[in-house]
């Protein structure tokens, strides 16, 4: 396997916990281990970690196991904590990546140490928040940083507790291709039985790692009971994940892969044709409503658009709510021009 694995509960608990875990995570050949000693909870009464004392908790880890230990900071407190327990790594979590105030703390705190730092992305999907947070910790002399996609907390319900957004996580990839890049499918999934399908794709995507939670006793786990493997269960699931190389195949696969793509690569050139084409109608449109002293939006008109997509993304076989997102963004797009023309 050749993705790096950080994995660990989502809290140390007990000295209990915290040692039965890593053992069976030193058996699956785990080298790194994870474990919230304080716990940034989205509502107060929850569990909030143990705290300072299971500092000493990790520091077994390493002395029993050789395993690095690694745990999230969010205050300069934390972070002078690890300093002085000797910790190995931190990551800043989701709710921190989002305060600029806190990631500054962090940064001049953790400057000159030489601890390294993995960056969670941003609760909500703002690449430029995330972006900032690798600046402040360069800008502090901070080299050794690593990324952390959690994927992205959103108010609609979906299959998983937070929405992956590989596309938002892959620009971020392309900003900073020097830095590792991790995925945390737990957090991202929520749910066990969602962890596997995750991994996979972080796999295939060419990401160079995964930091996924495990707990000896996942059911009974403080926080995030739903979403941790016993180690064994982790174990089994990353020998479950299958490698694909990027450039495998025979030579007819290669061909015919190059033939695909060349072809997709036109219908994406038409593609583009026909939005400037269809922009050039709408400024038309535009200008004409400005001649007549009409308004931009004619209710019922855009509807009637949309419907009529939909209807042939239907005839077509083409998800009709993927077309209907796409000319949502269109109308978008066009209203915005029209209103650039009306206002000149
Ligand atoms: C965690 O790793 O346990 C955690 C709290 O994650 P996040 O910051 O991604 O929510
Ligand atoms: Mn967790």
């Amino acid at each position: 396997m050749k993705m790096n694995i950080i994995a660990g509960p989502c809290s140390a608990e007990s000295r209990e916990q915290v040692l039965e875990t890593a053992r069976g995570l030193s058996l699956i050949g785990v080298k790194e281990f994870r474990a919230g000693v304080w716990k940034p909870r989205t509502r107060p009464g929850c569990f909030e970690g143990a705290g300072k004392p299971a500092l000493e908790w990790l520091r077994e880890v390493q002395a029993d196991f050789g395993m690095k230990v690694c745990t999230e900071v969010a205050l300069r407190s934390h972070a002078e904590a690890c300093i002085e327990a000797g910790v190995d790594k931190v990551w800043i979590g989701a709710r921190t990546t989002s305060n600029p105030f806190l990631v500054q703390e962090l940064a001049e705190t953790l400057a000159g140490t030489g601890i390294p730092v993995l960056i969670k992305n941003p609760v909500n999907p703002d690449l430029e928040l995330w972006t900032g947070a690798v600046e402040r910790f360069r800008r502090a002399g901070i080299e050794d940083v690593s990324l952390v996609h959690r994927g992205f907390s959103t108010f609609e319900k979906v299959r998983y507790r937070n929405t992956p957004d590989w596309q938002m996580a892959l620009q971020m990839r392309a900003r900073f291709p020097e830095l590792p890049f991790y995925c945390d499918p737990s957090h991202m999934a929520g749910r066990r039985e969602y962890i596997k399908e995750i991994s996979q794709h972080a796999l295939d995507l060419g990401l160079d790692g995964l930091m996924v939670e495990s707990h000896c006793r996942p059911e009974k786990a403080l926080s995030d009971a739903g979403q941790q493997l016993t180690p064994a269960d982790l174990g089994a699931m990353l020998q479950s994940l299958a490698e694909r190389p990027e450039d495998g195949g025979d030579e007819i696969f290669r061909s015919s892969l190059s033939e695909l793509r060349g072809k997709v690569d036109e219908v994406d050139g038409s593609i583009v044709r026909l939005l400037a084409r269809r922009m050039d109608l709408v400024r038309e449109i535009g200008r004409l409503k400005k001649d007549g002293g009409v308004s931009v939006i004619q209710a019922g008109r855009w509807e009637e658009v949309a419907a009529k997509a939909v209807a042939e993304a239907g005839r077509d076989s083409v998800d009709g709510a993927f077309i209907a997102r796409i000319f949502n963004d269109i109308h978008e797009a066009s209203i915005a021009e029209q209103n650039k023309i009306i206002q000149q």
